[in-house]
């Protein structure tokens, strides 16, 4: 009988991930990508200021020169929109296409990434475009279940990289033998995130990529 976690996670066979490597599970946003970039780039082309002045997405879109932010209800019909068309541009982190490619010498990668649906044409293009693994999973809410199902596939050891600690921390609770690291992408954000000792952080994606290798190498 199939395992009930398992029913609604993917095959790691038919995301052409084998189950004898080891698996490197990575974040988008933030982590492969510079999102904060690329979302403050379109909503100028719309006509808005983006200001990273704290942790936060919808509270930082404004009218420019406004002092309150954008009501949250229109910061979240812009970001849809920013995925429908405009996700494919985004600039990958310095230094994260050598280090999966690095990686990807002795594991499988996977992307997971917390994009809405309208996105999965554009961002697979995206990390073909770049040279970056094509195995992608589009997830909705806190990673640690889909994680938990896709790591039981496999008995090798397994590490996860996100910037947020809700998706690392949940992780952490579902699968617990996954080595979970934080990286934060845009130097504006690195300040103001807020980080855990219970995960790694590391903003460097070479000293990130020593790091994965050290913990599914164990
Ligand atoms: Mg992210």
């Amino acid at each position: 009988m199939a395992d009930p976690i398992l029913t609604s996670v993917p095959r790691l066979s038919d995301l052409g991930l084998s189950p004898d490597r080891p698996l490197v599970i990575v974040d988008v946003d933030e982590v492969l990508g510079l999102f904060m970039k690329g979302f403050g780039d379109y909503l100028a082309g719309q006509g808005y200021e983006f200001r990273v002045d704290r942790f936060a997405l919808f509270q930082n879109i404004y009218r420019p020169g406004a002092a309150d932010h954008l009501p949250i209800a229109e910061g979240k019909i812009l970001f849809d929109g920013f995925f429908a068309t405009h996700c494919g541009e985004i600039e990958p982190t310095p230094g994260a296409v050598d280090a999966l490619a690095k990686l990807g010498r002795h594991a499988g990668i996977l992307i997971l990434s917390n994009a809405p649906p309208q996105a999965e044409r554009l961002r697979g293009a995206w990390l073909k475009r770049h040279g970056l693994p094509n195995a992608l999973i589009l997830n909705t809410g806190p990673k640690g279940p889909v994680t938990a199902g896709l790591v039981a596939q496999t008995p090798q050891p397994a590490a996860f990289v996100d910037d947020l600690l809700p998706n690392l921390d949940s992780v952490a609770e579902h699968a617990p033998r996954v080595a979970t690291f934080q990286h934060v992408a845009d130097e504006r954000l690195r300040p103001l995130a807020p980080r855990s000792e219970r995960h790694p952080r590391i903003d460097d994606w070479a000293e990130l990529a020593d790091a994965i290798e050290a913990a599914i190498r164990r």
